[in-house]
C-alpha cells in the first residue's frame, strides 16, 4: 500500500471563510496504520476526500484541545459509526480528551439510541477507546512508536508535539508552540518535520483588520512561531524535509506560498512544502531514506 502524509487541513485558529482551507488535522498512513493527527472542523470531509473509507478508521492521536485541533472529534467517530465502523477506534490525547468525548455522546444520546434500536448498530460507546497521555512514549506496538513533547503554548499546558516512528522512518508533527529549541532534538533525524507556522506581515495585516489587534498580537507571538523560527528548528533537527502547516494567516491572498518560503529561507535550506488542503507526500520506503520526496497536489 501507498504510504503517505495527507494534510487534510491547513489553517491555524478555528474560522472558515469562503473558499478557504479547514482547521487543523492531517492523516499519516504508514506500516499498516492509517493515523489521523488532530480533529479540526472538515477533518472528516477531507479523509473521505484523500479516498479513506471512514470505517477503515484506526487511529487518532490529539495534540492538544484547542477547538481548531479537537472541534469535528467526535462527529468524525459518529460518522465513522454510520458509515458501517464494527472494530474499536483507539484516541489517544490529553488529560480532558475522554471530557471531550463523554459531552459529544451526552449531547447525541437521542440520535445514537435510536440508530442503535433502530438500525440495529452496534453501541458507538463500546467501539471508541479514549486513552490520555502525558510527556514520553505513548504507545509502542507493532512496529509503530509514538512518542510526546510537552511543547510551549500558553495558556495551554497540555500541547504535545508528536513523533511516529515506524521500519526506520520517522515524522514529527511540532503541534501548537511558540518557538521551542527543545523540539529540535526531539525530531532530530526526522524524515519528515510537520512545523505550524506564522508569517510576520500576515500577522501584521491580521492584527490590523481586527478590532482586538494589540492583545491578538501578543497571544499569537507567545504561543506560535515566525516561520524564520521554523527553519532554525528544521536546521537544528537536520530534517529530511520541512513541511510548514497550521498557517497563521492561512487564508490571506497578500500572503502567498512565495511569501511564506522566502521567510523560511533565511533559515532553511532543505526540502520544504508549504502546506495546503489536500497537500500529499509519499513517505520515503525505508531503503529510500534519504531521497527527496515526491509532493503532489491532490485536492
Ligand atoms: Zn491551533
Ligand atoms: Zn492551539
Amino acid at each position: 500500500m501507498s504510504e503517505r502524509l495527507v494534510i487534510l487541513g491547513s489553517k491555524g485558529g478555528p474560522a472558515i471563510r469562503p473558499g478557504g482551507p479547514s482547521p487543523t488535522s492531517s492523516l499519516l498512513e504508514i506500516g499498516d496504520r492509517r493515523i489521523v493527527v488532530d480533529c479540526g472542523l472538515g477533518v472528516s470531509r477531507g479523509l473521505v476526500e484523500a479516498g479513506l473509507a471512514l470505517s477503515a478508521l484506526d487511529l487518532i492521536l490529539i495534540t492538544h484541545l484547542h477547538s481548531d485541533h479537537v472541534l469535528e472529534l467526535g462527529p468524525l467517530l459518529h460518522t465513522a459509526w454510520t458509515a458501517g465502523l464494527k472494530h474499536t477506534v483507539r484516541v489517544l490525547g490529553p488529560v480532558g480528551t475522554k471530557a471531550v468525548w463523554d459531552g459529544f455522546l451526552a449531547s447525541l444520546r437521542y440520535d445514537i439510541d435510536l440508530r442503535i434500536e433502530d438500525e440495529g448498530r452496534p453501541d458507538l460507546r463500546g467501539l471508541v477507546s479514549i486513552e490520555e497521555f502525558g510527556e514520553g512514549l505513548v504507545l509502542d506496538e507493532g512496529g509503530l512508536a509514538i512518542a510526546a513533547l510537552r511543547v510551549d503554548h500558553p495558556p495551554v499546558t497540555e500541547c504535545y508535539a508528536l513523533k511516529l516512528s515506524h521500519g526506520g522512518r520517522t515524522i514529527v508533527f511540532s503541534a501548537d508552540t511558540a518557538y521551542f529549541p527543545p523540539l529540535a532534538r526531539f525530531a532530530l533525524d526526522a524524515d519528515l518535520l510537520v512545523h505550524e507556522a506564522m508569517h510576520p506581515a500576515g500577522v501584521d495585516r491580521l492584527v490590523e483588520r481586527t478590532g482586538n489587534g494589540a492583545r491578538l498580537k501578543a497571544h499569537l507571538i507567545a504561543s506560535h512561531t515566525m516561520a524564520a523560527d521554523v527553519g532554525r528548528i528544521a536546521a537544528e533537527a537536520a530534517a529530511g524535509h520541512l513541511v510548514l502547516n497550521h498557517l497563521v494567516p492561512a487564508d490571506d491572498p497578500g500572503i502567498t506560498e512565495a511569501d511564506w518560503t522566502r521567510e523560511v529561507r533565511t533559515t532553511w535550506t532543505g526540502p520544504l512544502t508549504i502546506g495546503r488542503d489536500g497537500l500529499e507526500l509519499m513517505l520515503p520506503q525505508q531503503e529510500q531514506k534519504g531521497k527527496s520526496h515526491e509532493a503532489r497536489h491532490t485536492a
